[in-house]
């Protein structure tokens, strides 16, 4: 088996006081992109600074390579990385801060080399007409481009991306994403990218990792997460729209939501005893849920909270007794705002967890999107 590209283990690291990782482990292989997703103050910047070396760690080791480089300062780890932000030296032109770090002390490379590397770059990232501008007359998305573009054209073991396109808009984000995984072809690179942004992250990682409080919840491929979401905040995270939670309990061998609502196949029979005495939350995906007729037999009464106009599609808000949802029906949708409705979960899909620490407890073991 070859060593993955990067290995990070039980990092801890406070500031002030405050902690930001608190065991945080994270295996990246090579040639793979791997996401990082998580929300605000996760840790996602704290874990990209402490695999570049940028910041001192309380504990933990990083790995690079099969080395321990966890000693080693960030000029002799091999990794690149692109900021939040721009990044860029305003007095030089667009070409020399592409440049710049192949011209450092440590990647001195031979100039027709290096004017080569800048031009290839330049063209997948679409600035090749920007490269003698100097960079104060950029605009943002510009600025964004070349920023990319400085950490790109040298080839190091490994690429850090701190939330890259996150400034940018919609559009200009796709292209983007389109033209780093171009790049990630092409060279046979090593990504660990930040995002906040679920559709960033499962559209150019070949896997995820979702870190919350300083700590990774779960890794793996979009569809093992979804197959088996380690947690209840995986859940929520994961999905457009995210998992649906309904108030559960397990009665004779069924999951029943909410008070009165309807009987569902356990998804796990035979595992869990057929009655506990505790209350759980069933989640679903929204893909596993059926919107039906008011008043149709064994289903849940809801009604429409609202519809949002996706142009093809829409989003209905569910309100029932047991919880709330949120799904993706055709824009031919016959649901309208107040409307009455009624909903039911498909039998034997969902995941049942325990309320205190969020954890699932049972596995599925049909229906879902696995
Ligand atoms: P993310 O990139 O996911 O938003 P960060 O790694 O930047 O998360 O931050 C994790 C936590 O550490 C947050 O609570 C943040 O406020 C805190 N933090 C990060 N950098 C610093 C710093 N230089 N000084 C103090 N607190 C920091
Ligand atoms: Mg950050």
């Amino acid at each position: 088996m070859t060593e993955p590209m990067l290995r990070l283990e039980g990092l801890r690291k406070s500031y002030k006081g405050k902690q930001a990782l608190r065991g945080l482990d994270l295996t990246v292989n090579d040639n793979e992109i791997f996401a990082l997703l998580g929300p605000t103050g996760a840790g996602k910047s704290s874990t990209l600074l402490s695999a570049a070396g940028l910041v001192d760690l309380d504990a933990g080791r990083v790995h690079l390579a099969g080395r321990d480089v966890t000693d080693i300062d960030p000029s002799g780890r091999d990794v690149s990385i692109v900021f939040e932000g721009f990044n860029l030296l305003p007095v030089l032109d667009v070409k020399d801060n592409i440049a710049f770090a192949l011209r450092s002390p440590t990647y001195r490379e031979a100039e027709a080399v290096i004017a080569s590397r800048v031009g290839r770059t330049a063209e997948l990232l679409r600035i090749s007409h920007l490269l003698d501008r100097d960079v104060d007359t950029l605009s943002g998305g510009e600025r964004q481009r070349v920023a990319i573009a400085r950490a790109l054209v040298r080839r190091p073991k490994l690429f850090l991306l701190d939330e890259p396109l996150s400034a940018l808009d919609l559009k200009l984000r796709e292209g983007l994403r389109a033209e780093l995984r171009q790049i990630h072809r092409e060279n046979r690179s090593t990504m660990l990218y930040a995002t906040h942004d679920y559709h960033g992250a499962i559209s150019i990682a070949d896997r995820i990792g979702i870190i919350d409080g300083g700590v990774m919840q779960q890794a793996g491929t979009i569809e093992e997460i979804y197959a088996c979401p380690a947690n209840i905040f995986v859940g929520k995270l994961i999905g457009s729209p995210a998992m649906a939670f309904f108030d559960a309990v397990v009665e004779d061998g069924c999951v029943r939501i909410g008070a009165s609502g309807q009987r569902i196949g356990l998804p796990v029979f035979g595992q869990l005893a057929a009655n506990m005495a505790e209350k759980l939350v069933l989640g679903v995906w929204p893909e596993d849920i059926e919107i039906v007729a008011p008043g149709t037999d064994g289903a849940n009464d809801g009604n429409v909270y609202a519809v949002d106009n996706r142009g093809f599609e829409r989003a209905v808000q569910i309100n029932g007794n047991a919880g709330s949802f949120r799904k993706v029906v055709p824009s031919a949708t016959m649901l309208k705002q107040s409307d009455a409705c009624a909903f039911r979960v498909v039998d034997g899909a969902g995941f049942l967890f325990d309320v205190a620490g969020g954890k699932r407890i049972s596995h599925q073991t049909k229906g879902g999107r696995s």
